[in-house]
């Protein structure tokens, strides 16, 4: 069974910190659920170049910010449960 998120308590969490998607993304509900001390030392090397992405995506889409391919992308990642952004989107193709 799914935990539920520890903001709203109606949702599943799909999100770090135990967060659901919306309070995720939600501004100013993430700082009320601060991760673990210890994130530096459970992460892989470059984890803390962004703290504010807690997983990267698998790889970077090509598709331009905006456009249905890249929605489309960053509903794969949703569901992958990783970062929807990575910081070479729109870069390719
Ligand atoms: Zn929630």
């Amino acid at each position: 069974m799914k935990p539920m998120c520890r903001h709203c308590g109606t949702r599943p969490v799909n999100r770090p910190r135990g967060l659901c998607w919306s309070d995720f993304y939600t501004p100013g509900v993430r700082d009320l659920y601060p991760l673990p001390a210890s994130k530096h030392t459970r992460r892989g090397p470059g984890a803390d170049l962004d703290e504010t992405a807690d997983e990267k995506p698998d790889e970077p889409t090509p598709a331009m910010q905006g456009t249905l391919d890249k929605m489309r992308a960053m509903a794969e990642r949703a569901e992958r449960g990783v970062s929807l952004f990575h910081r070479l989107d729109g870069l390719r193709g």
